[in-house]
């Protein structure tokens, strides 16, 4: 189904390739170019789900995922957010769960990757009790 999806990325080609591969699929694509943007956009818009490139100047993607979470906190929302990220270093992961993300992707962007993983976490976060394991 077609979902509003933010990008967060500072790289004006990684931006347009991302929002032509979502956008091609029938999604609706939003790009900030900074993480002050991308905090701005999610306080005025409600997305489905968020791209983070986690290396951008200034604000970097873990700090803008620990601020969108202190937001929501207060809102009682959860967007689920899936880091965008250049390396795949030991502990990445861990620090982008840790800052409140909910999945990760790796670059070189692989469009078929990309979209799999915006429409598989949006489709989880759509699922009220998906995560907390048994349910009796
Ligand atoms: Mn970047």
């Amino acid at each position: 189904s077609h979902l509003r999806v933010l990008i967060a990325e500072d790289n004006l080609v990684n931006r347009r390739l991302v929002t032509r591969v979502l956008e091609k699929r029938g999604h609706t694509v939003s790009a900030a170019a900074t993480g002050r943007e991308a905090l701005d956009q999610v306080q005025h818009e409600r997305f489905d789900v968020i791209l983070m490139d986690v290396q951008m100047p200034d604000m970097d993607g873990l700090e803008t995922a620990a601020a969108i979470r202190r937001l929501e906190a207060i809102q009682g929302a959860h967007t689920p957010i899936i880091a965008v990220t250049a390396y795949s270093m030991k502990g990445d992961r861990e620090r982008c769960l840790a800052a409140g993300m909910d999945d990760y992707i790796t670059k070189p962007i692989n469009a078929q990757e990309l979209a799999g993983a915006v429409e598989s976490t949006a489709a989880r976060a759509t699922k009220p009790y998906a995560s907390t394991g048994t349910q009796s």
